[in-house]
């Protein structure tokens, strides 16, 4: 195989693997095709007013200050005495869209919603909003258009501020809430003189909905223990207070309108939302007016939280929902359909209706699930050849009939407990049908691109040892039996494509089940070199291979281990600090092999410290800062006294504007914090510098000399002064380390070479670059080559997750790139993150590079080592993926294990992209 061939071949087998996680793990569970299901008695109100408080944590809302006073006193009077309160649980990402999506439209979108953008909807679907009569709702430009697209016909209106107006550092983020309050006052106002307006708003199902950015804004930028946060809290609960009032004023206390409080999502204590911490995924819920059930005094009530006592809410009975539960309670408060794809169960204590009414709701949200059950069997069922298809026993087609007939009856005799309580069976056994029948191929799907992923790894190490190691003899190749190989495969491929011709399987299915086909038709092809291999491996000592295929896998569980618990770096990095010992490397370079356990230990300090943001610490910033220049100094003032010839005043200019470079960065990270302390906003200057220093910083090491050292230590210097000015902590400390660490590698694996009498012996101080290409021959692989590669990868790995940086990209701290803007802008702002968390990356790569070339080795056969590595890291996690978005576990509350389980897809993403990114 050609080398552009085999390129072509690896990029698209990575390719299918990665988009088969989307489409295995990943796909939409909506259904379309359902009738709307509507509860056939009068609804108790006309009108519903939907407040969303982004970002408003439970805790912060139902909490009561030092001195004993709620910080929300209206609402806590609600909750005391006319409305019934509890908390909401919201899933995971605990982001903006996802939580407005389960509020409004009861269903949890999953994750290919966030792969095609948030912005826009990747698939249709149905929302309160989209079955009211009327809607006009207030707020963000993030939110709202979501919900006016996805409806139907022209009844859905929005009224939005400027996206600039979200600014987080320097105004009043409250302000964006009391916009919306004002707005919606002098909306009310205008109807009085617009008749069209007035008798729409007089009609029966109209939603009203207030979106306040304001808390989550302020939580962002100042924390929500701060005072600001709690600020605004008080601010949106008088808001509530005067829309209250006078919207009874409106409507002349008719009495026929019901309010809904809720958020979208919480926010951790250092400011950031996105995963399943509790203090993300519990939000507050108060309903009051029309329709809603009075406060149950109780006596006494279990929950495994102390949250009661310390709330002081021990006696009036608190209604814990899931975030779609919201969805069917409005629905059924003012008497419009359940969203179509709804899965939230309506929670009946919040009602105060007839107990024919709640039965009545509760079995129209039953048929409503159960409809999009049989809309998804029908689906299977139709591309299923009907021997191979295994129906969902618990609900057959006899069984729904059944108990749909058993609950009317229980209805028409007045038995509604026994009608609740069957429908909520029904409702469970569809739910899980539902889940059933989504990941009904995933089992095959699965083993199928396993086994092409697993066929091509294989390839590539048979790749490796033809063609860079002196293993096999030359290959004498039979014409004969690769015809018949040939044949015997393409027989294959075509009875695999005519069994799914005959299911009617998608396109894609045919790419992963077919895929395996050619891979192993080319393992086996080279089954003259895998005899070799055999033959060489039972001539050695059973113990020997046997020990270096247990010391490969645990190198690769060590790593796999490392993107759940980062502290399993910290283990790798103690037996990377053993190495010298070991293989005796110490006996001959006793201070590089000192400085390497040294640093190695030193490394292994960070993946013990929390992930980065969470306790800012501007004054280790400075230091770090001044550290890197007291190292410049000196590496400056020894290369001026060594008198390398080679060096010239151009080079030394060079180097002067790094540590100038340096040393404003330093400066304007310690007076920028200071000013956004003060509240002054940031500096323009300080802006400006911020934004040269990122251009420069990719100019400027090309400009120095080409020695090996003197060139990774002006990169250093120049990725030091961008990643000084991203900095919020410790994590400024990370690079420096990270790039010592590197320094040494280079001059250890020379030593390593030495021991296998490899080397030509050349200096490292006067090894230049620009005549390397040439002087250089390649040698072939040993199998200390093997280990060189794992260091990359280890590296690598550390690199990212040393300070935990992929871990807060999702839920970042805006604070570090507070230096380049303060603005709110996902798209600046991920770039900026994205930039901090490529740096150590950066500084790897370079020193790898600067490995293999030092130790002649051609940097395709490391690249195929790298490769195989990944790909078997890859393999592992394609079957860690858990996809707990199932319907299931709904019901389930552990937020802890739903974070993991986040965190893990997270790791997917990144694993199957790294081999792809290293071509
Ligand atoms: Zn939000
Ligand atoms: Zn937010």
């Amino acid at each position: 195989m050609g080398i552009p061939v085999f390129v072509f071949a690896g990029l698209l087998v990575h390719c299918v693997f990665l988009a088969s996680i989307f489409d295995i793990y990943f796909t939409s569970p909506l259904v379309h095709g359902m009738t709307p299901q509507q509860t056939p008695l009068p609804p108790p109100g006309k009108r519903l007013v939907l407040f969303v408080a982004d970002g408003l944590r439970a805790d912060s809302l139902y909490e009561l200050d030092s001195n004993g006073t709620s910080r929300a006193p209206f609402l806590r009077s609600i909750l005391e005495n006319t409305g019934s309160w509890g908390i909401s649980h919201t899933r995971v990402p605990t982001e903006s869209r996802p939580g407005h999506v389960a509020l409004i439209a009861g269903f949890y979108e999953d994750v290919s919603a966030v792969a095609k953008g948030w912005k826009e909807n990747p698939v249709e679907f149905d929302s309160i909003f989209n079955e009211s009569k009327y809607t006009w709702s207030w707020g963000s430009p993030d939110i709202l258009p979501m919900f006016a697209k996805g409806a139907s016909g022209d009844h859905v209106y929005t009224f939005c501020y400027t996206a600039e107006s979200e600014d987080f550092g320097a105004q009043d983020a409250a302000k964006l809430d009391t916009w919306v309050f004002d707005h919606v006052k002098s909306f009310f106002n205008s109807s009085r003189s617009n008749q069209t307006l007035y008798s729409a708003l007089n009609e029966e199902k109209v939603v009203l909905f207030l979106h306040l950015l304001g808390i989550d804004t302020n939580g962002h930028a100042h924390r929500p223990n701060s005072r600001e946060y709690k600020e605004n809290i008080r601010k949106v609960d008088e808001g509530v207070k005067e829309i209250a009032s006078m919207l009874e004023n409106f409507y002349g206390n008719d009495g026929k309108t019901a309010f809904i409080l809720t958020s979208d999502h919480g926010m951790t204590d250092w400011g950031s939302h996105g995963a399943g911490h509790p203090s993300e995924t519990l939000t507050p819920l108060i309903a009051w007016g029309a329709g809603v059930n009075y406060p149950q005094r109780v006596a006494s009530q279990f929950f495994e939280d102390n949250f009661l006592k310390e709330w002081k809410l021990e006696n009036l009975k608190r209604l814990d929902v899931n975030q779609a539960d919201i969805a069917p309670l409005m629905a059924s408060l003012i008497g419009v359909p359940f969203p179509l794809n709804s899965v939230g169960t309506l929670p009946l204590e919040y009602l105060n209706n007839s107990a024919h009414f709640k039965a009545e709701s509760m079995f129209t949200n039953a048929v409503q699930i159960l409809e999009q059950f049989k809309v998804k069997m029908t689906q299977k069922k139709e591309t299923t050849l009907s021997f191979l298809f295994t129906p969902f026993k618990p609900l057959s087609d006899s069984e729904q009939i059944n108990l749909l007939k058993k609950t009317r009856l229980y209805i028409q005799q007045e038995k509604y407990d026994e009608a609740v309580s069957l429908c909520k069976t029904l409702i469970n056994l569809a739910l899980e049908g539902l889940s059933y029948y989504h990941t009904y191929d995933r089992l095959f799907l699965g083993l199928s691109i396993a086994m092409g992923f697993v066929g091509w790894t294989a390839y590539v190490i048979l790749v490796i040892i033809k063609t860079h190691t002196n293993l096999t003899k030359a290959a004498q190749s039979h014409d004969k039996e690769s015809t018949i190989l040939l044949y015997g495969f393409a027989f294959v491929g075509l009875i695999i494509a005519f069994f799914l011709l005959i299911q009617t399987c998608p396109w894609t299915y045919y790419v992963y089940c077919l895929l395996p086909v050619p891979v192993w038709y080319a393992v086996v092809k080279e089954l003259h070199v895998i005899q070799d291999l055999a033959a060489y491996l039972l001539s050695l000592p059973v113990g020997q291979s046997m020990g270096f295929l247990l010391i490969c896998a645990l190198g690769i569980e060590i790593l796999v281990f490392s993107f759940f618990y980062r502290s399993t770096l910290t283990i790798g990095l103690l037996v990377f600090a053993g190495w010298p010992v070991i293989t005796q490397l110490w006996v001959q370079a006793k201070t590089t092999a000192l400085i390497w356990i040294l640093l190695c230990m030193l490394l292994g300090i960070f993946p013990l410290m929390p992930v980065v943001g969470r306790e800012p610490n501007i004054p280790l910033v400075i230091a770090t800062g001044l550290l890197t220049l007291l190292i410049s100094c000196s590496s400056l003032s020894s290369l001026c006294k060594s008198k390398n010839k080679y060096m010239n005043n151009e080079d030394l200019k060079v180097q002067f504007y790094q540590m100038l470079s340096i040393a404003l960065s330093t400066y304007v990270v310690s007076s920028t914090h200071d000013s956004l302390q003060n509240k002054q906003g940031l500096p323009v200057f300080n802006q400006i510098i911020s934004w040269t220093t990122l251009v420069s910083s990719s100019v400027l090491p090309l400009l120095s000399p080409t020695f090996l050292f003197q060139r990774l230590f002006s990169i250093l210097l120049s990725l030091m002064s961008t990643y000084l000015l991203l900095s919020t902590g410790y994590e400024a400390l990370f690079p420096l380390v990270l790039s010592g660490l590197m320094f040494v590698w280079i001059n250890m694996e020379q030593e390593a070479l030495q021991q296998y009498g490899l080397s030509l012996k050349p200096k490292l101080a006067v090894f230049n670059f620009s005549y390397a290409t040439d002087i250089m021959q390649f040698r072939q692989l040993h199998l200390d080559d093997v280990r060189r590669s794992f260091f990359f990868v280890f590296f690598i790995v550390t690199a990212f997750f040393g300070t935990g940086n992929i871990a807060s990209v999702n839920s970042f701290d805006p604070a570090s790139v507070y230096c380049f803007l303060t603005v709110f802008s996902p798209f600046m702002m991920g770039g900026l993150l994205v930039l901090k968390v490529v740096i150590p990356f950066v500084l790897v790569s370079c020193a790898f590079e600067a490995v293999q070339v030092t130790t002649q080795l051609s940097s395709k056969s490391l690249f195929l080592i790298v490769l195989v590595i990944s790909d078997i890291m890859a393999l592992h996690f394609f079957f860690l993926v858990k996809d707990y978005g199932s319907w299931l576990d709904i019901g389930a509350r552990y937020p802890s294990k739903q974070c993991e389980n986040w965190s893990k897809r997270r790791t997917i993403f990144l694993l199957v992209i790294l081999p792809i990114i290293s071509d």
